[in-house]
């Protein structure tokens, strides 16, 4: 069993893509009425379900906000609801209140997942602003895809820099401490040739 089933609220980040972490948890308390939400901003799969990367499939709300969820899905329907699950929980900026009255008020089991940081290692929307509010924390990892060691951070390939930039592993790679460090060295090199090759192009026009 992987979830007391006692806690009220509980918080499972990473920092790394590993999956839709969440949904192993759901699955785990099925018996109970569950209903799951997400962000509509990750449009990379199906809105109406939550994809693992193996395939799997978990129906699920794809919103904008969290305090629009009861009036969605029916005041009567919300009210018989045991768990609510909260993947991509970065991208909720009304969490906090949210996970406080579905927990506090309502009596909601609440399983919230996402990321605490983004690329660059800062704090990533409310996440880490619920975890006075949860009595069950869990930090999970991935493993690094260049050396297989537990990866803790996540390697933007691309040279994009807004925060939310969504992707998969076009985009992103889970790395180890060395990895991410040795990465953003090499991600700064590159720009910076790029950067002097175009001034060089510049110079002879
Ligand atoms: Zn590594």
């Amino acid at each position: 069993m992987l979830l007391n089933l006692g806690h009220d609220l509980v918080l499972i980040y990473c920092h790394v893509i590993v999956g839709t972490s969440i949904l192993y948890y759901v699955l785990d308390i099925l018996v109970k009425t569950v209903a799951v939400i997400k962000s509509n901003k990750d449009t990379r799969y199906a809105l109406d379900s939550i994809v693992t990367h193996d395939g799997m499939k978990l129906p699920c709300w794809a919103l904008a906000n969290l305090s629009s969820f009861r009036q969605k899905i029916g005041p009567d329907t919300y009210d018989q609801l045991d768990v609510i699950g909260i993947d991509e929980a970065q991208f909720f900026e009304d969490l906090y209140d949210f996970c406080c009255e579905a927990a506090d008020r309502d009596g909601k089991t609440v399983i919230v997942a996402g990321l605490d940081g983004n690329y660059l290692r800062r704090s990533f929307g409310s996440v880490l602003d619920i975890i006075p509010l949860a009595d069950s924390v869990m930090k999970l990892t991935a493993r690094c895809e260049l050396c297989g060691k537990r990866a803790f951070f996540t390697l933007r390939k691309t040279d994009e820099t807004q925060t939310e930039l969504i992707g998969g592993a076009d985009v992103y790679m889970p790395v180890c401490r060395q990895h991410y460090v040795n990465g953003q060295v090499v991600i700064e090199a590159t720009r910076s040739v790029l950067e002097s090759q175009k001034l060089q192009c510049g110079s002879y026009t």
